[in-house]
């Protein structure tokens, strides 16, 4: 494996008034290009801390860092310099490079016709002066980015500098990926596959069984690098492998398989909302939303081509919305309140008779943090999904605060779609 570390400088990331999005972007790169990414390190724009960020990285025999940040005009972007000391190379003005400043300095210009060039071309001189040897990657803003490797005896990584704003950032990386030692290094990578199993309806500390099982019958886990994620309720397993062992992973798989089949609703990128919507082919589906207000029917709208299958909902959070806009019993509602299975079903079938859709579908809950009582506790959510004949309706109670429930229980109501529309439907009699 060749293992490699990103340094993030920047003390507007370190403080959190921006987001890294520099970080987990070349992650995922690194990954698609046969490299481990080892960690993500940010430091503010203090030398000192560049610095001793790169040494920590050295100290744990990381092949490659790549950098972000730090390569403007400005005073305080020292990135440049700080790699040249670390790599023991000296800081000399690279003359070629400081001849087409002018030239990458002319959008510039153009964009602010009042500035002073002058200037602004001293200040962009600094940019010219570059750690010895350096391979430069040509600007796509006005910074040059760099490939440095260690200078004279020295051994130790790679190192890749590159403009913070991810627009520059990004191509500048492809670039350098194909340059000089990067190339060379990047050559003796394998090739890595990724693979990602999706499951809905199981805790994690079961998962986490089932995997030391498949481990004791014999799957040679060593061999794949398997992450699994709790994320908004679902259970992702990210399985990372050099090419040659996708036969450790089918069989990886075909356990999972045989343990949580029914349970697995992806084995592939695609989420739950792909696999509803693609389900929804030749149908048409309509909502009526409570506590979720419009988050369901939001999900459903987020995917392009969703108009051939979603007709529209109905977000009828007050009681009065119920009976007016979906003909809810309003006895049925002061009987057995608005969270409740015949509310529920009442509003799937109201929707899907006013607005001629195939199928309807129903959220009504307590989103919290008050109208919880003993009886109906924060978190309670009624679902039902109807085609006018058949019926699944669930209720829960889902942990968490007011956003974790109205996003929760709009993915509980995919998956009820997506098992209505595999024909899993409530048993009549019940
Ligand atoms: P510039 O020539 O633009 O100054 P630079 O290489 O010096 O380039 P920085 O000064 O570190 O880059 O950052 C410039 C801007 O780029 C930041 O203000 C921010 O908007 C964006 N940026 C920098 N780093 C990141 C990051 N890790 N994630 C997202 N945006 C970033
Ligand atoms: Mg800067």
């Amino acid at each position: 494996m060749i293992r490699a570390g990103i340094l993030i400088t920047g003390t507007e990331v370190l403080t959190g008034i921006i987001t890294d999005r520099n970080g987990p972007w070349l992650s995922e790169q690194m990954r698609a290009v046969g490299l481990q990414p080892a960690q993500i390190t940010v430091v503010g724009d203090r030398p000192d801390d560049v610095l001793n960020g790169l040494k920590a990285m050295r100290e744990q025999n990381l092949d490659l860092i790549v950098t972000s940040g730090g390569l403007g005009p400005t005073a305080d972007d020292l990135t440049a310099e700080v790699v040249g000391e670390f790599q023991g190379r000296e800081m000399a003005l690279d003359v070629p490079l400081e001849g087409r400043i002018p030239a990458i300095l002319k959008g510039l210009s153009s964009r602010w016709p009042n500035l002073d060039m002058e200037s602004v071309l001293a200040a962009n001189r600094k940019q010219a002066v570059v750690p010895v040897g350096s391979t430069i990657l040509e600007p796509v803003g006005t910074a040059p980015g760099l490939i440095v490797s260690p200078g004279g005896e020295q051994k130790g990584p790679i190192v890749i500098v590159l403009p913070g704003p991810p627009r520059e950032l990004q191509p500048m990386w492809r670039t350098a990926i194909k340059t000089g030692a990067v190339a060379e290094l990047l050559s003796h990578a394998p090739t890595l596959d990724r693979e990602m199993i999706r499951m809905f309806g199981i805790p994690e500390s079961e998962l986490a069984a089932s995997l030391r099982k498949i481990e004791d019958d014999g799957v040679d886990l060593s061999r794949l690098e398997v992450t699994t994620c709790l994320r908004r309720g679902e259970i992702e397993i990210a399985t990372t492998f050099e090419s040659g062992d996708r036969r450790v992973y089918a069989s990886f798989l075909e356990a999972i398989e045989q343990i949580h089949g029914p349970l697995i609703f992806s084995r592939s990128e695609a989420t739950i909302d792909d696999v509803v919507s693609e389900l929804l082919e030749g149908k048409t589906i309509a909502t009526a939303e409570s506590c979720t207000g419009g988050l369901l029917s939001g999900r459903l709208a987020d995917k392009p081509g969703a108009s051939a299958y979603l007709l529209g909902g109905v977000v009828s959070y007050a009681n009065d919305v119920k009976t007016e806009a979906l003909g809810v019993d309003a006895d049925l509602l002061s009987e057995n309140g608005a969270v409740s299975e015949p509310v529920a079903r009442a509003m799937a079938s109201g929707v899907l008779s006013k607005l001629g859709s195939d199928l309807g579908v129903s959220v009504t809950g307590i989103a919290g943090p008050g109208g919880g009582t003993e009886e109906k506790p924060v978190g309670s959510v009624w679902f039902a999904v109807t085609d006018g004949s058949d019926w699944l309706v669930r209720d829960l109670v889902i942990p968490g605060g007011r956003a974790d429930v109205r996003d929760r229980s709009t993915t509980v109501a995919l998956h009820l779609i997506r098992r209505f529309l595999l024909g899993e439907h409530d048993d009549p009699a019940s």
